[in-house]
């Protein structure tokens, strides 16, 4: 089959050579794999992003994708308040609603360049099917409380033991999809009892999945855990056997040495999360150490309700200044391992390792940055432009799989001003059931 060729930019690979070649090339097959990258080799070619930058598609680890009717509704309270406004509102989602949710996501993640991503929430086989259509790349995680809560009972009456099941069907259903992995989404130890991570530990190895799961959040999490079990919230779930199978832990702020050294020997990730940590107030995870340890860590935005946007642009400079900020040492955190967690490692870390860096054999999702912006000029250094100046909105052009689904700035797999007004609609509605309500 007929190779496309991408021709002109500046090619940033994010593989372990880390090569940056000025007027190079990307070319993929029919199958979506990546054939060529180097310095352009020759006239011709299918899309010309002479001017522009490109780096492999970005990686967004830990998300809830589908939250987007809840930006903005509560933004200035602590973690357990917060997370009380999320459970009012979250509720009230009909499936219709989640779905309309999702593809605002999706058009927001595409848009700015994200074209896989980690998630945990309600999900089910027709979720996941929006994500096929939209060509991205998913680990996605049905949401799990405590064995007999209906986490969501508009969108679905199922209790924490049938999203167990629905986990292990969804993970058969999709084995082997270049598009959908599954993983188990206990949703944090605070709110799964130790029975219950038990049971999904026993059922990921079965299954021969992972889990995703909020771990070390905050100071508040990390005390309530020492006194009800005398261990850390990675302790703990160490203890009953979670680090068994591969887990992917968002957040970790408050991880301790041996915490992380537990991480490490059970070849575990962690998501880090910088602005939704902040916004919460929840602290600055121990990146620096996490990375000396030789953890793999991976970049992420949380969902919109603690960000508020799903742009990885933002937390991959986020992350790398509130490090330099915290410690007072401009070398506390590198720009390039950053990026690196935006892209390969994150790629890992969110089980995809067949994306994340451009190189041949690797999958052909890529983003194409303009830099014919006042923001993009001078040009000095690609990686800083990359890490400091660029944002979300400078993506002219997203591949994933060889398929272009944003060209010159616009989502061609969704009609954007359709999704936009159904969110609208979603938030209004529950907004007015909220004030009508005892518990709005
Ligand atoms: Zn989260």
């Amino acid at each position: 089959m007929a190779e496309t060729r991408i021709v002109g930019g500046t090619v940033v690979t994010m593989d372990d050579a880390r090569t940056v070649h000025v007027d190079g090339e990307v070319a993929c097959d029919g199958a979506g794999t990546i054939t060529y990258v180097g310095p352009r080799r020759g006239p011709g070619g299918d899309l010309d992003v002479s001017g522009d930058v490109v780096i492999p598609g970005l990686v967004n680890a830990h998300a809830h994708s589908a939250m987007t009717p809840l930006r903005g509704y509560s933004d200035s309270k602590a973690l357990s308040a917060w997370l009380q406004d999320m459970r009012r509102f979250e509720v009230r989602l009909t499936t219709a609603d989640l779905t309309w949710g999702l593809r605002l996501a999706l058009v927001e993640m595409l848009r700015s360049g994200t074209t896989t991503f980690a998630d945990m929430f309600r999900w089910d086989a027709g979720l996941l099917g929006e994500v096929v259509g939209a060509g991205m790349r998913v680990l996605a995680a049905p949401a799990l409380f405590t064995a007999d809560a209906v986490p969501f009972p508009a969108a679905s009456a199922e209790d924490g033991r049938g999203a167990l099941d629905l986990t292990e069907r969804l993970a058969a259903e999709f084995a082997g999809d270049r598009h959908v992995r599954i993983t188990f989404g206990p949703h944090a130890p605070y709110t799964c009892p130790p029975e219950l991570i038990r049971e999904v530990a026993r059922r990921a190895a079965g299954a021969g999945t992972g889990v995703q799961i909020h771990l070390s959040e905050d100071a508040a999490e990390l005390e309530r855990s020492l006194a009800t079990t005398g261990r850390t919230p990675i302790g703990h779930v160490a203890s009953l056997g979670l680090l068994d199978v591969p887990v992917l832990a968002a957040h970790a702020v408050t991880a301790t040495p041996e915490d992380i050294d537990l991480l490490v020997a059970a070849g575990a990730s962690v998501a880090h999360n910088p602005v939704s940590n902040l916004k919460l107030g929840s602290g600055v995870a121990p990146v620096p150490e996490m990375l000396a340890a030789g953890l793999t860590v991976g970049l992420g935005t949380d969902g919109v309700a603690s960000n508020n946007t799903l742009d990885m642009f933002e937390e991959i400079k986020t992350a790398t200044i509130v490090q330099r900020g915290h410690r007072g040492q401009v070398d506390a955190l590198a720009a390039a391992d950053v990026l690196a967690m935006a892209t390969r490692d994150g790629a890992r870390a969110a089980g995809f390792p067949e994306t994340g860096q451009l190189a041949p054999g690797s999958w052909a999702d890529l983003v194409v940055v303009r830099t014919d912006t006042p923001r993009g000029t001078p040009l000095h250094d690609v990686e800083s432009f990359l890490a400091f100046s660029a944002q979300g909105q400078d993506v002219r052009h997203v591949v994933v799989g060889g398929r272009l689904l944003v060209h010159d700035g616009r989502v061609t797999v969704l009609d954007e001003a359709e999704v936009r007004a159904e969110v609208n609609r979603t938030a209004t509605r529950i907004r007015q059931e909220l004030a009508g309500s005892a518990d709005g």
